[in-house]
């Protein structure tokens, strides 16, 4: 998209061309008038450079920081936006870090894009409330379309599309999607077993899942020695043997528990681990087991035909998840969650208070996706998804994806040249795990070396990076996904990173 274009556009977009609602707006008591004449465009205008200009500059503030720069007490009266800007720029950015830097490879990417921030802005603006189908038709309608759409670009089962009992939904966070699914998993065994027998339920994932699946627990219910953690290591490149799955519940089954609900991974946050879904599938439908799959990260990935085969075995599942907030471009937050049986969702979750009765909800005509989440209230998420999916469209989409994965490979190619370092685990996607290789198979000497390294590393300001532990190694992890990204700042990341560690080596 021309941004030149957009920025005049905006500009062109006076206020004075919103005349006639904006007269009303202006007689509100509110006294807004002053965001109007000078903050629209300015805003959009800030962002939109700022988007397309952010270098990493890492913010290297102390804790506190922000504290001693503003006052004790809110203002009794307004202020200026220029004096609010002025603070925005000397105090606020300063204490940034720059998640949308092209040298930003840390954790993993949260993308933000034209097309997102202006669908949030859209959907900041329009400020409704869509938590049933009467409080805003077009919000649950468009989330429901969206939601099919990328179930189709996924490829996903037609159980998981909307027209039947499945369906997708937008949740906050991976985290939220994990915990809705296992809520509703457990309310549905609770009804075949009984609600007594909450304390016998075993939930399973590899060592590899994410701590969500642990809080969700936590929140759920289960009981901590009920969440059985697989050892996932090195052999399977840390994914899941099925093996040690059937054996955990066969175990389980023997002593009396109910193994209810396994978490299965296609893109661990450690090292982008995938899960072999098909075989983990048919051991969870065999043993009544609700099956999530967690693809937060590489979800993304599988709208390119040739990395859809890493969520194959996705029709055992019955529930999955992707973060189009994280690697497509989807400001946060925008969590995907899609089930085949929305009624374990809504059986679980619903309430019918009589000041949210009404006639559609009454008569089962609409979803209500405030029955599909934990709060009652919920933003217009899907005007952003959906205004990605359009100016953006499908192929430039897997092509954003595929440039980042080739950029993964480059860097991959430039470690396993170096004998000074390894690639710990095999680059799948777009993130590389590497680290300096041990001297005298000292593992000690060699995690402390690696620690300093990614110390070192960002403490340059040029790049950021995070790490990792794999089998008792320490590891840097290079999360390629910034929309900015380019071949230059991956060659330039990997230069500092020689640099400081041949510093390191020859200390
Ligand atoms: C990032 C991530 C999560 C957590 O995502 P939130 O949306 O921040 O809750 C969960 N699982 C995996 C695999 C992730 O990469």
């Amino acid at each position: 998209m021309d941004i030149e274009w957009l920025i005049s556009l905006l500009i062109i977009t006076k206020p004075s061309k919103l005349s006639l609602s904006l007269a009303k707006f202006r007689s509100l008591s509110f006294p807004c008038e002053h965001l109007f004449d000078v903050g629209f465009n300015v805003f959009v205008i800030i962002l939109l450079v700022y988007l397309n200009n952010v270098d990493i500059d890492l913010s290297l503030r102390q804790p506190g920081y922000l504290h001693n720069l503003l006052p004790d007490s809110a203002p009794d009266h307004p202020e200026t936006v220029e004096q609010v800007l002025d603070d925005v720029k000397t105090k606020i950015l300063p204490g940034l870090t720059h998640w949308q830097s092209p040298t930003f490879f840390a954790y993993y990417p949260s993308n933000s894009s034209v097309a997102g921030f202006l669908g949030e802005m859209l959907s900041a603006g329009l400020g409704i409330v869509g938590f049933s189908w009467v409080t805003s038709p077009a919000a649950t309608e468009l989330e429901m379309i969206v939601l099919d759409w990328l179930a189709k670009l996924l490829n996903l089962p037609e159980q998981f599309l909307s027209k039947g009992n499945g369906g997708g939904v937008i949740q906050g966070s991976a985290s939220e999607a994990i915990l809705v699914a296992m809520i509703g998993a457990r309310d549905k065994v609770l009804r075949r077993v009984g609600k007594n027998a909450l304390g016998k339920l075993v939930v399973y994932s590899s060592d590899q899942t994410h701590s969500a699946l642990r809080k969700a627990c936590q929140i759920a219910g289960i009981h901590p020695e009920n969440c059985k953690v697989l050892k996932a290591d090195s052999s399977t490149n840390y994914a899941l043997r099925p093996e040690l799955l059937q054996e955990a519940v066969s175990k389980d089954l023997e002593a009396g528990s109910i193994p209810f609900f396994l978490c299965g991974n296609v893109g661990t946050t450690s090292s982008t681990a995938v899960d072999p879904l098909a075989a983990l599938g048919k051991i969870a439908k065999s043993n009544e087991i609700w099956f999530h799959v967690d693809a937060a990260y590489a979800g993304s990935a599988c709208i390119c035909p040739e990395y859809r085969q890493y969520i194959d075995g996705v029709e055992t599942a019955d529930s999955f998840n992707m973060n189009a907030h994280k690697w497509f471009l989807t400001n946060f937050d925008c969590s995907l969650l899609w089930v085949k049986d929305q009624y374990a969702l809504t059986e679980a979750l619903s309430t019918n208070p009589e000041y949210l009765k009404n006639k559609a909800s009454q008569a089962n005509l609409v979803v209500d996706y405030k029955d599909w989440q934990i709060p009652l209230g919920r933003r217009f998420r899907s005007l952003k998804l959906w205004m990605v999916l359009r100016l953006y469209g499908a192929e430039t989409l897997k092509n954003y994806i595929r440039n980042h994965i080739k950029l993964a490979k480059d860097l991959e190619q430039l470690v396993s040249q170096d004998p000074n370092f390894e690639v710990v685990t095999p680059r799948i996607f777009s993130l590389v795990c590497f680290r300096i290789v041990p001297v005298d198979n000292d593992e000690k000497k060699c995690n402390d070396r690696n620690r300093n390294l990614l110390d070192a590393v960002n403490s340059s300001g040029k790049l950021f990076l995070s790490h990792t532990a794999l089998s008792g190694k320490i590891v840097l992890r290079c999360a390629i996904g910034a929309p900015l990204t380019e071949e230059k700042h991956v060659k330039e990341a990997w230069k500092v990173i020689q640099e400081e560690a041949s510093y390191l080596l020859r200390k």
